[in-house]
C-alpha cells in the first residue's frame, strides 16, 4: 500500500477501505465472491504489460511464449473441468464472451455458407453487392432469450443492449402462477418464432434448468443452443449440477464469467463443441483486441482450484446454504419468487413488507447486509425501483458460513425489513412520486426500454 500511497493516496485509501467494507459486511450479492490470494496475486503482474493479439501459438506480436503458456493452461483446465471439446479464455468479461459467441455463431451459420455461395474464399474477396447481401442476412437473424424480469440477462436480447439491436429478438418468461420455466410454452414460442439462437441461462432465476429439454426445443426448430452459465458455473464445476442440469453436454456454445460462483478473476470464457471452435477461436479480431495475460493467468489458477475436491464441497455448500437461507426466510413469512431455490440464489419479493426493492436494498445496506434490488416477474415497480431483492450465497460460503449461519442471516434480513418503514430508509419516500427527479427520469427510461 505504501507504494500506491506514494503515487495516489486516494486510491490507496479507497482500496484499503474496500477491504474493510468487504470484511465488515455480509456480502449477499449473488454475482460476487471472494477470490483466493493466489488468484488475486496472479492478477497483479507484468503480464498486464504484454500485448498478445491472436490465438495460442499464432500471435500478431513477438515474444508471446509466456502468454501462450498461461492461456493454454487456462483452456486445458477449462476443457477438463467442464468436459468441453474447446475452451476460449480470452473474453475480458461476461458481456464480451456473449458478444464474441453471438458473432462466432453468425460467422459459422451465416457468413461461411454465404461465402461458399458467393464463390469467395474469404471476406477480402467480397464485392460491394455481396457485402450488402451478407449484412442483410446478419441483420435478419432471430434470438430468443429469457426476459429480464423473469431472470434473464441484458445480453440475452434486451433491447437497449447490443444483443437486442443486432438480432430480431423475443423473450420467454416464466409461468405466471408457478414462476417456473414452462418448457411447453417455450417450445410453442420457439416453433412460432424460429430463432437462429436459443439462449438459456439467467442472472436472477432461483431454479435449475433442464438442458436436455432445452436441447430438444432447439433441435425441433433448428436453433443453435447457447447457454450462459455465468451465474452457476461454480455449481457445474463443483458437480452439483450434473446430468440434465449440466449444460456442457447439451449446448453448442456455453459462455460464462469466471468471477461469480466459479470464484476466479473478473473475466469471461467460452466453451464449445468442435464445430464452433474455429469461429470462436477468431474472437480476436472478430470482437476482441489484446487479451489480458494477467487475467488469463489468474483464470488458470482459479480453474486449477476449481478442480479440487475442496471446491466440490464448496459448491455443494453454496447450494445447501441457499436452501437454508430460503427456508429461514419462508419460516419467517417472507415471500420468495418460485417459492424457494435449488441453485445459489434466492429472489425475495418484498411487497408484503410494504417496501420497494430499492427501499429494502437501502435498509439492508444500513444494517451491513449488501444485496441488490431486482425485478420480479411482471414487476409492478419497474426495473429501477423493483419489488425484489436478490440474495446469493457464493461469497458467504467462501467465508465459511454454514446452514445454521444462514438461518441467522435470514432472521436478520426479516428483522430489518419488518422494522423498516419507507421513510426511514436512505432510499427515501414511500411512493415513486416523492423520489428525486433523476431517479424518476431513469425509471421512466428503463420502463420505456422494457416496454420496447
Ligand atoms: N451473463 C450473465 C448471466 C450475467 O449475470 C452477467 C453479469 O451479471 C453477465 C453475463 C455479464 O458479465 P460481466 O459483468 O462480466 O460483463
Amino acid at each position: 500500500f505504501s507504494m500506491i500511497e506514494a503515487v495516489e493516496p486516494r486510491v490507496a485509501e479507497a482500496t484499503r477501505q474496500e477491504l474493510t467494507d468487504q470484511r465488515n459486511s455480509l456480502k449477499l450479492i449473488a454475482s460476487e465472491n471472494y477470490a483466493s490470494l493466489p488468484v488475486l496475486a496472479t492478477m497483479g503482474t507484468w503480464f498486464s504489460d504484454k500485448y498478445a493479439e491472436g490465438t495460442i501459438g499464432h500471435r500478431f506480436y513477438a515474444g508471446c511464449q509466456n502468454v501462450d503458456t498461461v492461456e493454454s493452461v487456462a483452456a486445458e483446465h477449462a476443457r477438463e473441468l467442464f468436459g468441453a471439446k474447446y475452451a476460449y479464455a480470452q473474453p475480458h468479461s461476461g458481456i464480451d464472451a456473449n458478444l464474441t459467441a453471438y458473432w462466432a455463431i453468425l460467422a459459422h451459420k451465416i457468413e461461411s455458407p454465404a461465402l461458399a455461395e458467393f464463390g469467395a474464399k474469404g471476406v477480402a474477396e467480397l464485392s460491394e453487392a455481396d457485402w450488402e447481401t451478407l449484412r442483410r442476412r446478419f441483420g435478419d437473424q432471430r434470438l430468443l432469450g429469457m426476459s429480464l424480469d423473469a431472470g434473464g440477462h441484458l445480453t440475452h436480447g434486451f433491447r437497449p443492449n447490443v444483443s437486442g439491436k443486432m438480432f430480431h429478438q423475443r423473450s420467454y418468461g416464466t409461468n405466471p402462477e408457478t414462476q417456473l420455466l414452462d418448457y411447453d410454452a417455450l417450445a410453442a414460442q420457439a416453433r412460432e418464432f424460429r430463432p437462429l439462437i436459443l439462449v438459456a441461462g439467467y442472472s436472477a432465476y432461483p431454479r435449475r434448468i433442464n438442458f436436455a429439454k432445452m436441447r430438444e426445443i432447439a433441435d425441433e426448430v433448428g436453433a443453435v443452443l447457447m447457454v450462459d452459465m455465468a451465474h452457476f458455473a461454480g455449481l457445474v464445476a463443483g458437480k452439483v449440477f450434473t446430468g440434465d442440469e449440466d449444460p456442457v453436454p447439451f449446448a453448442d456454445v456455453v459462455t460464462t464469467t469466471t468471477h461469480k460462483s466459479l470464484r476466479g478473476p473478473r473475466g469471461g470464457m467460452i466453451l464449445s463443441t468442435e464445430e464452433y471452435a474455429p469461429s470462436i477461436d477468431r474472437g480476436c479480431p472478430l470482437v476482441l483486441g489484446g487479451p489480458l495475460g494477467h487475467v488469463m493467468a489468474a483464470k488458470a489458477v482459479a480453474l486449477a482450484e476449481a478442480r479440487t475436491a475442496e471446491f466440490q464441497t464448496y459448491a455443494q455448500n453454496v447450494a445447501d446454504n441457499a436452501k437454508a437461507l430460503a427456508e429461514g426466510l419462508l419460516s419467517r413469512d417472507a415471500q420468495l419468487v418460485t417459492g424457494g431455490t435449488d441453485n445459489h440464489l434466492v429472489l425475495l419479493d418484498v411487497r408484503n413488507f410494504g417496501l420497494t426493492g430499492r427501499q429494502a436494498e437501502a435498509a439492508l445496506l444500513d444494517a451491513g447486509i449488501v444485496t441488490n434490488r431486482n425485478a420480479v416477474p411482471n414487476d409492478p415497480n419497474g426495473a429501477w425501483y423493483t419489488t425484489g431483492v436478490r440474495l446469493g450465497t457464493p461469497a458467504l460460503t467462501t467465508r465459511g458460513f454454514t446452514t445454521s449461519d444462514m438461518d441467522a442471516v435470514a432472521d436478520m434480513i426479516v428483522s430489518v425489513l419488518k422494522s423498516t418503514t419507507p421513510t426511514t430508509t436512505s432510499a427515501g419516500a414511500p411512493s415513486k412520486a416523492k423520489f428525486d427527479l433523476t431517479d424518476d427520469a431513469r425509471d421512466a427510461s428503463l420502463t420505456e426500454a422494457q416496454r420496447l
